[in-house]
């Protein structure tokens, strides 16, 4: 196991491994990012711990998030734990209750949450998905985010200012509808619908801000699979929107219930169609 890392076992039974509340400060926030093994959710969660966020950082791959804590501690050298990584399969629902359970145990409160896991899903006409792609894309990019707002919520309203931020994409509000990208489509709009209706029920009765952002395209392993063709480095890289991110996550952001859309670096309304 890696040296002095702070991990949560979600696949196990986890309550008692962290068992009472830190002493940390409202200033000091507590932020969960999912699929901070690479590309986008790892830029966000170097750069929430370069501000000073505890980052809770989830993927499946644990080699990955070990690699990004060793990174977090040289940011942050004289903190011992300056991370807790949580190692989980989002479409183990289970396990992201037990995330909730152990975030409550340890901090009481969540300050900010970064949904930004996703996969791409297959890209071919719908008649042609197989149910388990179509059953996998809605797990991870829609389903998972919901439990995370159902096991999170009572702990971002224990916050001063609980921030979610859903990384949702330019692809569920085109008004020409992509042929053969149906699974990722169906499922960012249905994100896009989470976030909306989430910041309607946090508006009038807590601190919570929620907002979806669309990152436009940037370097990462789902932008090369999805467009395999395109030089790379053509592309924003994750690094340019991350601060942005931070942004969202902080106590000073007031917007909810809008589209962040990093290429034109706008806060978007949602509107019905005319
Ligand atoms: P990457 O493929 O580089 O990263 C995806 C992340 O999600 C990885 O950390 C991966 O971790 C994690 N993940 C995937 N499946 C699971 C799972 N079942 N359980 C836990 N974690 C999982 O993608 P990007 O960084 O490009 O994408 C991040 C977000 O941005 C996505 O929601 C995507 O839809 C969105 N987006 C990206 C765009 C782009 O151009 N890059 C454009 C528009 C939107 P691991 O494999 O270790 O589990």
């Amino acid at each position: 196991m890696h040296a002095a890392l702070c991990l949560i076992l979600l696949a196990v039974e986890a309550t008692g491994l962290l068992a009472g509340k830190s002493a940390m400060s409202e200033t000091s926030r507590v932020a969960v990012v999912t699929g901070a093994s690479r590309g986008i959710g790892r830029a966000v969660a170097l750069a929430l711990a370069a501000a000073g966020a505890h980052v809770i950082a989830l993927a499946r791959t644990q080699g990955a998030l070990e690699e990004l804590d060793d990174e977090i501690r040289k940011l942050r050298p004289d903190e011992p734990s300056p991370a807790t990584l949580a190692p989980a399969d989002l479409r183990d629902f289970a396990a992201i209750d037990r995330l909730g359970r152990v975030i409550f145990e340890r901090w009481g409160r969540l300050d900010a949450l970064v949904g930004n896991a996703g996969i791409l899903g297959p890209i071919m006409p719908l008649h042609h998905v197989d149910p388990r792609q179509w059953e996998d894309a809605l797990a991870v990019n829609v389903t998972a985010n919901w439990r995370l707002i159902r096991a999170l919520d009572p702990l971002l309203r224990a916050s001063q200012g609980g921030r979610v931020a859903m990384v949702s994409s330019g692809i569920g509000h085109r008004a020409d509808f992509r042929a053969y990208w149906g699974p990722y489509a169906v499922s960012k709009a249905a994100l896009d619908a989470l976030v909306r209706t989430y910041a309607a029920e946090t508006v009038n009765t807590s601190n919570i801000k929620v907002m979806a952002v669309n990152p436009g395209a940037l370097r990462t392993a789902m932008r090369a699979e999805a467009m395999p063709g395109e030089d790379p480095m053509i592309l924003r890289t994750p690094e340019e929107l991350a601060p942005k991110i931070v942004e969202l996550c902080s106590l000073a952001w007031s917007e909810t219930g809008k589209l962040y859309d990093f290429p034109r670096g706008e806060v978007l309304s949602f509107r019905a169609p005319a």
